[in-house]
């Protein structure tokens, strides 16, 4: 966007942070944990934080939070990795949470060397009990006060793999009373015999996400680490960690997660739906994943447009998913290349059109992109139509086709229909029409005026090709805070697949990720399964916001 935007609360940090000479660049991070494939919130997050340096002088790190053993694998890294470079962004250092395991046994050691940190053999339940309440003191552990030397040995034998998964925990050594939960001695290791995606079978012991994340942050001299807001209450361990072990000062700043309408946003929730076969997978175009949304043939532009619009927020809310399609119209209107297809076809037939004879008409690729140049368009006598366009007895107002009707066919000429077959069963099989040949397109001195323009495809020279109608996944604007199982508020009707639809010969030999505009149907993109011999078109979205008319039919 041109005009001069204000800034956002962040931005507005970091500027005073760097006028009043705290930092001469700034460094901010994306910490994806690898378990998962990244959806629309997280393209928040990546705008948000690759933005912030190409506003101010710095740069953005890429590290996995890859401190969870049991539910990361590799596949999700470099799905990751696939998909920030695809949203544009380049990180400049790739880190793990992993590489640090041995510093941050380090830090750990240290804490407990000052007296700060304590191992535990109470079991999660009992550590649980002794915690509290927002409104009373927990109590102590009776192994807070083991001496330095006891913690250490203990620690080192955690490590070591001495005892079992649970067996033990160390704990930072605050106070069972602090009015913020969080800091009444928050666990810091734990004992999980998992093998690791990169660290294989080495540790045994693992830090939580409250040990290793800040540190992580301060190992790498991050000045800005953006998270959500339920880190607020993590906040001060944050910093005490920092404080007490004397690193980088990294800082923590916290914005509102974003959903969007009729999906789910939670990694957690959507393996659901691709490990119960509800989806085809990660990157099926119903997902909210950006590999889905690629696939359904949204840019990369439309979505860090959309992240741009929307900004952040310091509340949690839920963005109309119809502003993200907006976004993706607005882009492709400018893009993508109109070509004509057919999805409900029913045959054309102009009478006074010479047998045998065709025509090629040079249509405009693009009329939005003047050098978006023109492709060969075959014409002939018989056509293929959208069975909706003709109607038997047309009310009033009703610009397409019916007996003694006349519309134009884009790029082509206008004709008038005379008479129609219908078969058996009442479904009509052929339209007849006659043309005026003083009405080509780009020719036309007719002086004719007609109120519709219909699209079409040569029957002689169309293609077979598979399409994929799309519509949302969920019936529900937010399936996540309704009763019961998200799953549920399922949209059983969100894919309806037209095996045979009829597409112009130009759209042969297309590439998976191909823009196109398909007349009056709306915007496709070739599917990555899509194959000269079969090809298959998925709809990204249609031309106008047909939820929007629903809803504004319902209240009326
Ligand atoms: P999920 O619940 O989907 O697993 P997460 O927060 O656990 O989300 P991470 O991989 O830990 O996922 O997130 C990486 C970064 O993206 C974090 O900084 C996180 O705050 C941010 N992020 C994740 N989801 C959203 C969202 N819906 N809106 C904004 N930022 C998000
Ligand atoms: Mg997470």
């Amino acid at each position: 966007m041109s005009e001069e935007k204000s800034l956002n609360f962040i931005e507005e940090i970091i500027e005073t942070d760097l006028k009043e000479g705290r930092y001469e660049q700034i460094a901010t991070r994306f910490p994806p944990e690898p378990n998962g494939y990244l959806h629309i919130g997280h393209a928040s997050s990546i705008c948000l934080n690759f933005g912030l340096t190409q506003t101010f002088p710095g740069y953005t790190n890429l590290r996995f939070d890859d401190t969870n053993p049991e539910t990361e694998e590799t596949e999700y890294v470099d799905s990751i990795k696939e998909d920030i470079q695809w949203l544009g962004f380049q990180w400049k250092n790739e880190f793990y949470a992993s590489d640090y395991f041995e510093q941050l046994f380090g830090f750990a050691c240290q804490l407990i060397e000052k007296g700060l940190a304590y191992v535990d053999d109470s079991t999660s339940d009992e550590i649980r009990a002794m915690k509290g309440t927002p409104t009373q003191p927990g109590s102590n552990s009776p192994y807070r006060d083991r001496s330095i030397a006891e913690n250490l040995d203990l620690f080192k034998r955690m490590r070591q793999g001495e005892f079992p998964d649970g067996a033990k925990v160390l704990r930072a050594k605050i106070d069972m009373a602090h009015t913020n939960m969080i800091m009444r001695d928050p666990v810091l290791y734990r004992i999980k015999h998992a093998h690791h995606h990169r660290t294989g079978d080495a540790w045994c012991i693992y830090p939580m996400y409250d040990f290793a994340h800040g540190q992580s942050d301060s190992i790498e001299h991050i000045t800005h680490s953006i998270c959500t807001m339920e880190f607020i209450p993590h906040r001060e361990l944050y910093d005490w960690c920092i404080s007490n072990l004397e690193i980088f000062p990294s800082h923590q700043y916290e914005f509102a997660r974003r959903s969007l309408s009729y999906t789910v946003t939670s990694k957690r929730k959507l393996l659901q739906l691709v490990n119960e076969h509800i989806v085809e997978g990660w990157d099926d175009p119903r997902m909210p994943t950006i590999s889905g949304m690629r696939r359904r043939g949204y840019t990369a532009e439309s979505i860090r447009e959309f992240c741009d619009r929307i900004g952040i927020a310091k509340r949690d809310n839920v963005v109309d998913v119809s502003m993200l399609e907006f976004c993706v119209r607005e882009h492709l209107n400018r893009i993508a290349q109109r070509r004509m297809a057919v999805i409900d076809p029913v045959k054309l037939i102009i009478t006074n059109y010479e047998e045998g004879k065709e025509e090629i008409l040079h249509a405009e690729n693009n009329p939005e992109d003047e050098q978006g140049g023109h492709r060969d368009l075959p014409f002939s006598r018989e056509l293929w139509i959208e069975r909706e366009d003709f109607m038997e007895e047309p009310p009033k107002k009703f610009f397409r086709l019916g007996p003694g009707l006349t519309v134009r066919l884009k790029h082509a000429y206008i004709i008038q229909c005379h008479d129609f077959k219908k078969d058996e069963d009442g479904k009509v099989t052929e339209i007849y029409c006659t043309y005026n040949p003083e009405t080509k397109s780009g020719e036309d001195h007719s002086g004719i005026k007609v109120k519709g323009t219909m699209h079409w495809v040569s029957c002689a020279h169309a293609k077979t090709a598979e399409v994929r109608l799309y519509d949302r996944l969920f019936k529900v604007e937010n399936p996540a805070s309704e009763e019961g199982d998200f799953k549920s508020y399922i949209n059983e009707d969100s894919l309806h697949i037209v095996k045979q639809a009829y597409v112009e010969p130009a759209l042969m030999n297309t590439s998976a990720g191909d823009k196109f505009q398909f007349l009056r149907l709306g915007y496709f993109t070739t599917d990555r399964l899509s194959t000269p011999e079969h090809p298959i078109f998925n709809r990204t979205v249609g031309l106008k916001d047909s939820w929007a008319k629903e809803t504004k039919k319902e209240q009326a």
